[in-house]
């Protein structure tokens, strides 16, 4: 991880900043205790209370995510969120609920990008391809409500279909900085809908929008994709909240098909942290 990234991060036991010992091996914290946390082969931090790691996604959700991900179908929100923290001018990014990293490694070049997230097999996959590619991102296993995170340290917490902690992202955004949410908009997956459901209804909007901080834009992004191949197909049914709730009998309309065409829709919230 890099001497930048490290930089960002607090010790999660005593709240003291940290920095790499033992030719690299480990993060040790500079309180007077001199907490210590390995870093992993494949060189991400387990900055999680003991006990909690590993409550987030299973392997093979992330395995098939990943293929998912990084066949592009959803590069169009990657593209928009980078193009955000362009504009806003934000050099230190949190991902928070980064998943398997496929949009905090797409962040990374030219910035300096945590990823944080409590699945074990999601920050192993994220840590791996960062290393593969040399993004530059570093990863971490923690919660979004007790972030292993130095005070004001950020310029942007990006949070893309993850939950929305909204007090501790205030504490870790410096004043000025940004929040940017991400999640389904109402047409979202309508296609996919439409093979599963004789009346497919629209996405609700969220309702766990944060009150500490103040709004200044709100952005939908509208396409059409056609996914290919039945893997694909089941990959994305997989990342969505209908697959814990189709019947059999439902869920055999979609496996027999090759191909699907439907319309992706991201509602994307900008946040500011006042002064
Ligand atoms: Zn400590």
């Amino acid at each position: 991880m890099t001497t930048s990234v490290l930089e960002l991060l607090r010790c999660p036991v005593c709240g003291a900043p940290g920095r790499a010992e033992q030719q690299g091996r480990v993060f040790a914290c500079l309180g007077p205790r001199r907490h210590c946390f390995d870093f992993s082969r494949s060189g991400y931090l387990n900055l999680c209370p003991s006990g909690k790691a590993g409550s987030g996604d299973a392997r093979e959700a992330v395995r098939a995510r990943s293929a998912f991900l990084e066949a592009g179908y959803y590069r169009p929100l990657s593209d928009a969120v980078n193009g955000l923290l362009d504009e806003l001018g934000a050099v230190r990014v949190l991902d928070a609920g980064c998943g398997e990293g496929y949009y905090t490694n797409r962040m990374a070049p030219g910035r300096v990008v945590l990823g944080a997230d409590l699945s074990r097999p999601g920050i192993d996959h994220a840590a791996k391809t960062a290393k593969r590619t040399g993004s530059g991102a570093g990863f971490v296993i923690a919660g979004l409500f007790a972030l292993p995170v130095r005070d004001a340290a950020l310029d942007a917490v990006v949070s893309l279909f993850a939950p929305c902690a909204g007090q501790e992202f205030a504490r870790v955004l410096r004043p000025g900085g940004y929040l940017i949410l991400a999640g389904a908009g109402e047409r979202h997956l309508l296609g996919l809908k439409r093979v599963l459901y004789d009346r497919p209804y629209l996405n609700p909007g969220r309702e766990d929008l944060p009150r500490q901080l103040e709004p200044v834009r709100r952005e939908q992004l509208l396409d059409t994709v056609t996914v290919r191949g039945s893997e694909q197909i089941a990959a994305l049914f997989s990342m969505t909240p209908y697959y814990w709730r189709t019947s059999a009998a439902d869920r055999a309309r979609l496996d027999r098909l090759d191909e699907l065409e439907t319309e992706i829709q991201f509602d994307i919230f900008v946040y500011r942290k006042g002064h």
